[in-house]
């Protein structure tokens, strides 16, 4: 199937796992998964009128951001070092990747001479995944409340990477761990620069479990795209 046909089909199905969702009234924001994907492949989705963009390297995301039109709305998805930041901070609209406070600390400095805050998603790895980055469920909270005095920098939500399983049921239980916790801090929590709007789980294998478990915001590459070269 092509790009085209790829990207109505994920959006009819996002409808269908909307209406089993606890908001079936709500909205999901789709966040297409550029990585190792041309301009040309890229631009398909464009002339589709879907412009949100994702992309999980700093350097490709420089490589491609002149090349491709301005109503681009980029996201960066993917591990961010600190001495990169400064690359990113004039071009992208979210970072879905905060999961430590020297980061946080960075992103708000390269903010100031902006003058305008970050928006960022705070990364969880309720999994306890050796390999994923992300805080555990435990130190969200008390990294939010950290992070909220620095006035250059929003926290907009949550975003975790579910593990790679065979069958998506498996990870319905990170899921809704997850959305409990969004649905916590969201009631309980009431800080500076921090709302809980977005809460990013679900890619290509599992976006519909999670969808079902409360995710607004889901990331998808190959099954827009086809798989990665
Ligand atoms: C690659 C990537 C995705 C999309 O993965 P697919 O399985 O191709 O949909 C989502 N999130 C992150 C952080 C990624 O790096």
């Amino acid at each position: 199937m092509g790009i085209a046909a790829n990207l109505e089909r994920i959006k009819h199905d996002i409808a269908s796992s909307l209406l089993r969702s606890p908001d079936p009234g709500g909205k999901v924001t789709l966040v297409a998964v550029t990585k190792n994907k041309s301009v040309e492949e890229i631009n398909e989705v464009l002339q589709k009128g879907h412009f949100i963009l994702g992309e999980n390297r700093v350097q490709e995301l420089r490589d491609k951001y002149p090349l491709l039109p301005n109503e681009v709305e980029w996201h960066l998805i993917g591990h961010l070092q600190r001495n990169k930041v400064k690359y990113i901070v004039d071009k992208v609209k979210l970072i879905h990747s905060l999961e430590n406070y020297d980061l946080a600390v960075e992103i708000n400095k390269r903010m100031e001479p902006l003058r305008r805050p970050m928006k960022c998603l705070v990364q969880v790895n309720p999994a306890r995944e050796e390999t994923k980055f992300g805080l555990d469920v435990s130190q969200v909270i008390p990294f939010i409340k950290e992070v909220s005095q620095l006035p250059w920098l929003e926290i907009k939500g949550l975003m975790t990477i579910a593990p790679e399983v065979d069958d998506p049921e498996e990870v319905r239980p990170v899921f809704r761990e997850m959305f409990e916790l969004f649905q916590n801090i969201k009631n309980n929590v009431h800080l500076n620069n921090v709302e809980m709007l977005y809460l990013s789980m679900g890619m290509t294998s599992d976006y519909k479990v999670a969808i079902e478990e409360g995710s607004n915001m889901i990331r998808i590459g190959s099954g827009i795209f086809g798989p990665r070269n």
